[in-house]
């Protein structure tokens, strides 16, 4: 067995919460558990939303809750010649067709129809038509993939210290799914299917709402001819720690807190790792 490897895998697009910290630390409990490894891994494909200095700021806010990383940290902003390989590929298997859509145009085409993110359908609108002169996206043409890949699709849901559970993915409530947008060459989707294996992830620990993620991603790697890692989806903070936590803790960003006299061992054992220092007390 190789030796497991994680990740935690923010976004620099604004600054860390609580929410990030329990996802952080419960990495890191996971992986001591493990005899394994966490990887942090920036991802940081959105040019307008991702800046560097939130990046910085990131690693400063999880240095200062006790968390490194092994060098070299990834950046996913570095990596857009691999995703734009594997989307070629995709291309020239016949996997994904340029989109010209708006997003109002999607909305008035899906109906009431939605994904399991709740955002409107793609029913398919620019499917079959030739690669346009102007900006457009690339979307996965989910019944080709499907003809190529019926599955069925199975993963592990793991827990340390309890049985392994089989998943059954469905990845085909994701439809057409955008795996480049019109400004980048890639998607959260792809990036993070290419990335985990690239990076050798056996273990995914992530929150509750990139559940119905892995459905989609699973069909990727399968596309892809990549492993599936193991995967945990975490209750989020406001329903598993939320009631241990006051509103201000909650929604305060850690650098806020820290600024207010916080301290590092108090933010950690509100989150149910360690226990509260006694000068923390209330
Ligand atoms: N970058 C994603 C986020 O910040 C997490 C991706 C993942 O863990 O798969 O929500």
């Amino acid at each position: 067995m190789p030796s497991p490897r994680l990740r935690f895998a923010p976004s620099p697009n604004g600054r860390l919460h609580l929410g990030h910290a329990y996802s952080a630390l419960l990495n890191a409990e996971i992986a001591r558990a493990l005899h394994g490894t966490v990887l942090l891994r920036i991802e940081d494909i959105d040019p307008v939303r991702c800046r560097p200095e939130l990046a910085e700021a990131l690693v400063a806010d999880l240095t200062w809750l006790g968390l490194t990383y092994p060098e070299p940290v990834w950046r996913q902003s570095a990596r857009m010649s691999t995703y734009r390989a594997a989307l070629a590929s995709l291309q020239a298997r016949g996997l994904i067709y340029p989109c010209t859509c708006t997003r109002r145009e999607i909305q008035d085409a899906a109906g009431g129809a939605r994904d399991p993110d709740g955002a409107p359908l793609y029913l398919g609108t620019c499917r079959g038509r030739p690669v346009p002169n102007e900006p457009h996206a690339w979307r996965l043409d989910m019944a080709r993939a499907l003809a190529l890949c019926p599955g069925p699709f199975a993963y592990a849901a793991f827990t340390p210290g309890a049985p392994e559970a089989a998943r059954n993915p469905d990845p085909a409530r994701w439809g057409d799914a955008v795996l480049a947008r019109k400004d980048v060459p890639t998607s959260y989707h792809l990036a993070v299917v290419l990335d985990d294996a690239a990076q050798g992830i056996t273990h995914v620990v992530r929150g509750q709402d990139l559940e119905a993620a892995t459905d989609l991603h699973v069909l990727l790697q399968r596309l892809l001819g990549l492993p599936t890692p193991r995967y945990h989806h975490h209750g989020l903070i406001r329903d598993e720690a939320g009631d241990k936590l006051s509103k201000s803790l909650r929604s305060e960003a850690l650098a806020a807190l820290r600024e207010r006299g916080v301290r590092a061992a108090e933010v950690r054992a509100r989150l149910g790792f360690g226990e509260v220092p006694p000068q923390d007390q209330t």
